[in-house]
């Protein structure tokens, strides 16, 4: 991305993912509710996760990240935005 445009935020939609199935997306529903409970944000329809976040996650799904992010498009939890956040850190 241009220097001056910050990378797109990571904005997990949390009704699409509480309708993934648990042996696809268990591993993410965990770490999106402990995430919730850390910060006390119960309500919440979506959720911004850290960049760091996805390359935990990356390695929990034993993928890159942008393959992760590929399949989280794919279910509707990330918007495709998200695309240009994983893309600015690829290596
Ligand atoms: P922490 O990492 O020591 O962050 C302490 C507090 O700093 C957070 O309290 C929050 O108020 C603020 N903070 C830190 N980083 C950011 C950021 O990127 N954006 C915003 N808006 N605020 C930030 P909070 O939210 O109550 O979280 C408590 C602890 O829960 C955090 O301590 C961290 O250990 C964990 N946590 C919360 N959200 C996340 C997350 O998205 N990813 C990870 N890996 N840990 C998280
Ligand atoms: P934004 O980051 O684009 O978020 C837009 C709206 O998405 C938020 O409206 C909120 O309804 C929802 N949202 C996004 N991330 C989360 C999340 O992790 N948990 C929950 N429960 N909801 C989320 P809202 O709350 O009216 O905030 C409007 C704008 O104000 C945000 O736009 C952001 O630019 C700023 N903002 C709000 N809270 C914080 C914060 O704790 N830290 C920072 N840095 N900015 C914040
Ligand atoms: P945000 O709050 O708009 O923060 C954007 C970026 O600013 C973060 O990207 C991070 O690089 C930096 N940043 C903001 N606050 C802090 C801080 O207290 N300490 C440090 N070291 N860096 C900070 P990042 O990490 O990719 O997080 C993306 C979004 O995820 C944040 O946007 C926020 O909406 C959410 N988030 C991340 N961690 C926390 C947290 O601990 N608590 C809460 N409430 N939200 C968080």
């Amino acid at each position: 991305g241009g220097a001056a445009e910050p990378p797109p935020k990571l904005v997990l939609d949390l009704e699409r993912l509480a309708h993934i199935p648990a042996e696809k997306a268990g591993p993410l529903q965990r770490y999106a509710a402990t995430i919730q409970s850390q910060r006390g944000d119960y309500n919440g329809k979506v959720l911004s996760i850290r960049q760091d976040d996805l390359r935990t996650l990356a390695v929990i799904y034993d993928q890159s990240p942008s393959v992760l992010t590929e399949q989280l498009i794919g279910w509707g939890v990330l918007d495709a935005d998200a695309r240009r956040a994983v893309h600015t850190e690829d290596v």
